[in-house]
């Protein structure tokens, strides 16, 4: 219950027949309304004191909720920055504990900022020119999971199945948790296939994978993307290389779906890094989601150059990995470096 709270969202339909939209305020109120409802039915006053005063009040709520922002970050966490650090500790600084601020200073000078240079080159493609570029550990994370998306639910449920009794053979597994999943498995052949909300324009669905998923996607909507480009996903690497997650709708521009194709447009593989792409695929995005106008109070006097609202670049430093034990180096950080170095 409190992951759906984390992640339910103003953008994403609910799972629901008629795939409704909430505002922020009133998944904040249903959310506080459920956790009441359950402390109070198994009389977990304490509980429900805690959750009150430490998660669900107003003060709280805005600092953990993903529906109380407009934007849906990549990340849900400040885990980047820590990463960063935890990286200079283990590293840079294992020999001192709690080191002179000058002495900091100096290791994030001559050992960090090299260090980020070199991989900012590398992802702006400044190295190793001519050769070809690989995938970032995220890229080959989100290609492998949509792949996986990408079978039919009887060549998963064949694989579990398989990888559950091989288990039981040599020994993983306890007989009675081999025969619980088994049985778990069987359960779900026969289930009846939900029916969800799937908008393959803004790349939302209503299912719970589509919620609770580290990259908003789902098989419903991986399924129909690959339907819909003929399986280009599964059979161009460029495909990777060049997806980005927006923070608003549409959460992926994908030619083909969103955009031409390169063949149709008659022009050399997209490069998303463009400053016309990004330019097209932001009027396209305000075309596609109507939705998002009206989370776009307060700033509709800024020009629509002026910051990433929609289509926004991946971080340079983010391409390493977006997820757990990343090494992205955050923006402030590095405008500190910067601010140092220029006086
Ligand atoms: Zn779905």
């Amino acid at each position: 219950m409190w992951r759906l709270h984390l992640h339910q969202h103003p953008q994403i339909p609910l799972n629901d027949t008629k795939g409704t939209y909430r505002t922020a305020e009133q998944i904040h109120q249903q959310a506080t309304q459920d956790v009441y409802q359950y402390c109070r039915k198994h009389g977990l006053v304490q509980v429900w004191a805690y959750l009150w005063n430490r998660w669900y009040t107003p003060k709280q709520w805005i600092l953990w909720a993903r529906a109380s922002c407009d934007a849906i970050p990549r990340t849900k966490t400040t885990m980047m920055v820590e990463s960063t650090w935890a990286q200079m500790k283990r590293r840079d600084l294992h020999q001192f504990n709690r080191p002179r601020l000058d002495l900091l200073t100096h290791v994030v000078l001559v050992n960090l900022l090299p260090r980020v240079r070199q991989k900012m080159e590398y992802i702006q493609k400044k190295r190793r020119k001519g050769r070809p570029h690989p995938l970032a550990k995220w890229q080959e994370t989100l290609k492998r999971d949509w792949q996986e998306m990408s079978k039919p639910d009887e060549w998963r449920l064949m694989l579990k199945e398989l990888v559950c009794r091989k288990k039981g053979v040599s020994g993983q597994l306890k007989p009675q948790e081999k025969e619980e999943r088994l049985t778990n498995i069987e359960a779900e052949k026969v289930r009846p296939k939900g029916s969800y909300h799937t908008n393959i324009d803004n790349m939302t669905c209503s299912c719970p994978s589509f919620t609770l998923s580290r990259w908003l996607l789902c098989k419903h909507l991986v399924r129909q993307v690959n339907e819909k480009t003929g399986n280009a996903p599964l059979n161009n690497l460029p495909f990777f290389c060049a997806l980005r997650r927006n923070h608003y709708p549409p959460f992926y521009i994908i030619p083909g779906v969103h955009m031409a194709t390169p063949a149709e447009a008659g022009a050399c593989p997209i490069d998303f890094e463009g400053p016309g792409d990004i330019q097209e695929t932001r009027t396209q995005e305000r075309q596609v989601s109507p939705v998002t106008s009206q989370f776009d109070h307060g700033n509709k006097s800024e020009p629509e150059d002026s910051e990433d609202r929609g289509f926004e670049r991946s971080s340079p430093f983010c391409s390493e990995d977006e997820g757990e034990n990343s090494e992205r180096v955050s923006s402030d950080l590095i405008s500190l470096i910067s601010l140092i170095c220029q006086n």
